[in-house]
């Protein structure tokens, strides 16, 4: 097979994969930290919890959260063999249909696994994912700007993006840049707006009292800025840390403020792509 052979192979496979599939929504993030992991997640599960089928994409090289997340660390990916190819099957919970690079590197290699190699993996891994039929495929994307990204902007036909950010300076500037690389003519991507999170304080016994500890108006002044809309302020709170490390996302406690936050994000979201 020659190269322009294996490049139409390649594209097929993807089409193939992703043929049933009706919005495919990365959330990316300036740099690394900033939650976009705990976004992504329960920007899932509540899309879930709507009623729509939804499947969530770690593609995260640099630091796979979804296994802990989901506290599915240890459970075994299964294989299908369909007309003698290789499929993997998604690891179904809370709702949502599971599939991480984590599962498949170790630790410390992830962060020397870079480049090429790094989206030749991702393509195939997602491209042998049965995803079956969804109405949105949710990437935790790696942070910032890079050859991943751009692989799935253009490969995959991503069809919107949305950004997390804190509110200091030092993030907002990363953000700015990762903004300004899907807003390249060549990715052009739909980009649905900025999430900020640990917007403030808040804490349990008094959701009232709101303490900007990382600033007030960062985020808003870049969505301002950039002509974006800021869709959410997401608090930093004890829950949302504690049940992220117990692999419980914060969604499935329904009467929590924090569920209320990502549930009005995922409203948001379907109301811009329905
Ligand atoms: P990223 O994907 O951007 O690297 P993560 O979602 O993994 O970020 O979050 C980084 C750390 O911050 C995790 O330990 C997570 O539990 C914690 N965290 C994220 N958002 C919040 C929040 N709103 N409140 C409290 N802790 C948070």
């Amino acid at each position: 097979m020659n190269i322009f052979e294996k490049k139409k192979e390649k594209e097929e496979k993807i089409k193939k994969s992703i043929s049933k599939i009706k919005h495919l929504v990365a959330v990316g993030s300036g740099k690394g930290g900033v939650g976009k992991s705990t976004v992504a997640v329960n920007l899932a599960i509540s899309l879930a919890k709507k009623g729509f089928k939804v499947g969530l994409a770690d593609v995260d090289i640099y630091g796979p959260s979804i296994p802990t997340l989901f506290n599915i660390e240890n459970q075994e990916i299964i294989g299908k063999e369909i007309d003698e190819k290789f499929y993997f099957e998604p690891i179904e919970k809370f709702g949502v249909k599971l599939i991480s690079i984590g599962f498949f590197v170790e630790k410390p290699s992830a962060l020397i696994w870079r480049g090429v190699m790094a989206s030749n993996a991702i393509t195939q891994l997602l491209s042998e994912t049965l995803w079956g039929e969804l109405d949105y495929l949710i990437f935790d994307m790696p942070p910032g700007t890079g050859d991943i990204q751009i692989t799935i902007a253009k490969e995959f036909y991503l069809n919107a993006v949305l950004f997390v950010s804190t509110p200091q300076e030092l993030a907002i500037a990363d953000v700015r840049r990762a903004i300004n690389m899907f807003q390249n003519k060549d990715v052009n991507v739909e980009i649905l707006g900025l999430v900020e999170n640990m917007a403030y304080f808040t804490p349990k016994e008094l959701p009232n009292n709101k303490y900007y500890i990382f600033g007030k108006e960062g985020t808003k002044k870049l969505a301002k800025e950039l002509n974006l809309e800021l869709l959410e302020q997401i608090p930093i709170t004890e829950d949302i840390s504690l049940t992220n490390d117990s692999g419980n996302p914060i969604s499935l406690d329904n009467d929590s403020l924090e569920a209320q936050h990502f549930m009005s994000l995922a409203t948001k979201i379907n109301n811009k792509l329905k």
